[in-house]
Order: structure tokens, then sequence, then C-alpha cells
């Protein structure tokens, strides 16, 4: 019996009444996917889609080299960082070469929501102090810290509003934002000011700042110039910890740089990584400073049952081999800036095409009416009908109006302007010019 005979609906059966009730899924008529190749997935009647979303199958979906490191590692030995073994060093060495010499101490996990735990651990133990300052509409993952300065979840369905010890910066955001068209980050870094003042008041400290260098949830809005500069020059002042979120954007994804926040010229104490470092094997990863690493060390054991075991260290390796012998950073930004450019001129033909953004392989797109009005239910229209087309895309963005792009870095300028083409035939569509 094979993935192949089950029937979709016995599945999602199954899934209603066996699965928690909080699992979503994608599309109408979910999709019953059973294979991946490179760029693209293939459903169970034969049907090939491309994919736009998926930015954990960074090397391609399903890469030989990524499943030959897992096979050959996992028929040898998976055991636990208490025993010595090889792979963990070789994967450490070659990350540490991706990073900041100030970035030098490694902590092995599963996941990203896990990676931002630890961060935020970190964070609060070092400076004894549990105030957190994040920003709007972020995610930074599923366990009770991360949930607790992730507005996205805690003010959006079934949340509880903002934790007392949560302070919240206004998104960024030069379309939209309260600052809208602004070229400098200052307006919007002078919040952190502010929030560190009003902490002063009431005889607390500010413990950490969290943040993705570019606010993926959020609808992949790029901060403006200086933004990150600023505000962890305010934390800094106070003592506090800088925490990047990569788990998005990290690995080569932005094209220009490694890490996104090299794009703001900055330097964290932590970086959080997930998703791409292990192709979807479940490889996350917390990078710090020898300051932080050392003073985070108090005597309590960090043990992580499966965090950089031999086969997860395997794929992670093959990973980063694999970006660089495929070339797959400059890939992300040739292609990336072709799309894009691609897209603004949509945008000049079709302007429902509010704002074009982004870095790299990580782009999005807004639609709104004449009147900069999000339009939701044209974005999820227009995925619905890529669908249709066989191309995968997301929606996200707080108003839900923005298409947003992130595929596998292995994505060719043919498969850009095949995005391209069938794009402009949905914005040719009756619903998409009626709003
Ligand atoms: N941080 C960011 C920016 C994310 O987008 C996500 C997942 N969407 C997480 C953290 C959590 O990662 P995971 O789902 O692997 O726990």
């Amino acid at each position: 019996k094979t993935e192949l005979d089950t029937p979709s609906d016995t599945i999602l059966n199954f899934r209603k009444k066996h699965l928690g009730k909080g699992l979503s899924v994608s599309y109408k008529k979910a999709l019953h996917i059973v294979r991946g190749d490179g760029v693209f997935l293939m459903d169970n009647e034969g049907q090939k889609y491309l994919d736009t979303v998926n930015n954990v199958a960074h090397v391609g979906h399903e890469h030989p080299k990524v499943v030959n490191a897992g096979q050959q590692q996992m028929a040898v030995l998976n055991t636990n960082t208490r025993y010595l073994h090889d792979s963990i060093t070789a994967y450490s060495q070659a990350l540490l070469k991706k990073l900041p010499p100030e970035l030098c101490v490694l902590h092995f996990v599963n996941s990203g929501s896990e990676a931002n735990e630890l961060a935020l651990r970190m964070a609060r133990t070092i400076t004894g102090q549990k105030e957190i300052m994040a920003i709007e509409v972020g995610y930074h993952g599923n366990t009770n810290a991360a949930i607790d300065v992730s507005s996205y979840k805690f003010d959006g369905k079934g949340g509880q509003g903002k934790p007392e010890h949560t302070h919240i910066l206004p998104l960024p955001d030069p379309y939209r934002g309260r600052h809208a068209w602004e070229t400098s980050g200052s307006k919007y870094a002078s919040y952190a000011e502010r929030h560190i003042e009003h902490l002063k008041i009431i005889d607390e400290k500010i413990a950490g700042f969290i943040g993705e260098p570019i606010i993926s949830c959020g609808g992949q809005i790029v901060p403006p110039a200086g933004y990150f500069k600023e505000i962890y020059e305010y934390v800094r002042k106070e003592g506090g910890i800088c925490i990047a979120d990569e788990v998005q954007t990290g690995f080569g994804r932005v094209g220009s740089h490694f890490w996104a926040f090299e794009m703001h010229d900055v330097l964290p104490d932590i970086v959080t990584m997930g998703k791409p470092a292990g192709n979807g094997h479940p490889l996350a990863v917390v990078a710090c400073t020898r300051e932080v690493a050392d003073a985070f060390a108090n005597g309590m054991e960090y043990f992580n049952t499966f965090g950089g075991n031999p086969v997860s260290c395997a794929i992670g390796n093959a990973v980063l081999d694999i970006i660089d012998t495929e070339e797959l950073q400059r890939n992300a930004l040739e292609v990336g800036e072709f799309l894009k450019a691609e897209l603004k001129k949509l945008q000049i033909e079709f302007p429902i095409i509010g704002d074009v953004r982004g870095a790299g392989l990580f782009l999005g797109f807004e639609l709104v009416d004449n009147n900069k009005n999000p339009l939701p239910l044209h974005a999820t229209y227009l995925a619905n009908r890529m669908k249709q087309k066989h191309i995968l895309m997301s929606t996200d963005g707080p108003e839900h109006n923005v298409l947003k792009i992130k595929p596998p870095l292995v994505f060719s300028h043919e498969n850009a302007s095949t995005l391209i083409v069938r794009l402009t035939q949905v914005f040719k569509e009756d619903y998409m010019n009626h709003y």
C-alpha cells in the first residue's frame, strides 16, 4: 500500500477526527502531495506544481546529496551529543565560517521555536530581567515564550493579547505603516527608546530585543535604513541582548548577504536559525557571542536529546555544501532581482499591485484598491487561481493581502518567467479587475 492508494478524503477525515483541530490545510481543495523534486511538488494525481512558497526546501526538494547524507549517517549511527562525534564539529566549522567571527558559539536544537525559546531564555538569564521587545505582527514560534513575543499570534485568533513583559514596536512598514514612505528608520526605532524610558519609570530594565531582519508574517516588510542599528543601540545602552531571528531569512536567501541582518549592518548578540538549515529535516541552531555563551553557562546543563545529532549534522553540512557548490546565494540575488523587476513591470500594468518588496528570493507584493485599501479576497483568489495553474503561492500580512514568494533557492530564471506569465493571465481575469 502506498500513499497513492489512500484517497485524499480518507486522509482529510482522519485528520479531522484524530489530529489537533488547530491544524490548518492550505487551499479550499486540499493538496495531497506525494513527491518533491527541486522546485517542484507532485500530487497524488501526478500533477506537477511549481513551488514558490517553501523556504524550508532551501536547496530544492529531496536534493539527492541531502538525502544521501542523511541515509548514510542514519545507517551507521545516531546518538546524542554526550558522546564525541566528528559530524558536529564538521558542521559547526562549516557554519561558523558563514558567521561573523564574534558569533562563535553554537547550540543545537530541532526547530525555529526551540531556537527562539533558548535565545529568549539566554537573554533573560544573562540580564536577570524579564522584559522583551519585539516587532508588531512578528512570529517567532509555537512555544510559550515564543508566542509571548509573537504579536501575530497573541493579537490574532485565539490569542490572549499582549503579555505583561512584552513590548511591541509598530510594524516598520515603509508602504502602509504609521510613518509610511520614511526612508530612515529613526521614527520607527524611536519607539524602542520610548519603551525603554517607560520601563525605567516603573523600575524595570530590558532583557532583550527580538526581530526578523525582514518581517515575514508582517508581509515581507523590509524595515527602513538604520532601523535595527538604532534599536540595537538603545537596547545595548541598557545592557539588553539583541536577537536576530533568521529562521526564514538566513542561509543566503536574501542574495546580497548570507544572513539578512548583514543587510542592516548590525551584529546581533544571538542569531537563531531553523527552517532551511536541514532542508526539511528538523535542524535548528542558536549562534551567539562568547560573552553570551559564557554568561548563560551558569552551571545548569543544557541538554537536548536530538539537537546536534550526527544525522542532523550530516544533513546540515550537505545543505551548506550545496549552497556553495551550486552558488545558490548568487542565484537568489540574480533570479530575485530579475523577478522583482518583472513584478514591478506588472505593477505598472495592473495597479491592483500596490507594492513590490523584499530581497533576493524573499519577495512579496501587496494587493490594494485605488485608495490603498487592502484586498484580502483578491489575494486568496489569486493564490487559488495560481494553484489551478500549477503554481503554489502563499498569502500573509496583517491584512492578508500580501502574496509571498520564497521558493527553494534553485528557482531559475525560467521558473521566474513562468510565474510572471501565469500571474499576468490571472491579473487579466474579471475578478482581479473589480474592486
Ligand atoms: N521564527 C520565524 C521567523 C518563523 O517564521 C518560524 C516558523 N514559521 C519560527 C520562528 C518557528 O519555527 P518552527 O516552526 O520551526 O518552530
